[in-house]
């Protein structure tokens, strides 16, 4: 049987491929471990933001800077004001 001992051959290789892989494998679960005491991105992850909450205009969207007097709602400039003021201004609507 000539074919007995090229399957034994390949036994061989797959023992050692499987071995192998073994070594692979506890070298990747090594990294991980390491990395994991190191700052990875998770530790890394920002804090949340200490920018103030920005504003924006209630009409078109932009930020704002002012806010209307009568019911506080945002705007970004005089047009939107007036805009504001004819068709969504609290003070028509109460
Ligand atoms: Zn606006
Ligand atoms: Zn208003």
């Amino acid at each position: 049987m000539t074919g007995c001992g090229k399957k034994k051959k390949k036994t061989r290789g797959d023992h050692f491929k499987l071995r192998f892989r073994k070594n692979f494998q506890a070298l990747l679960e090594e990294q991980n471990l390491s990395s994991s005491e190191g700052p990875n991105y998770l530790t890394a992850c920002a804090p949340p933001s200490s920018f103030p909450q920005r504003h924006f205009c209630s009409v078109c969207g932009f930020p704002s800077n002012y806010c209307c007097v009568s019911c506080g709602a945002r705007y970004c400039c005089v047009k939107c004001l007036g805009t504001h003021q004819e068709t969504r201004c609290l003070k028509w609507t109460v």
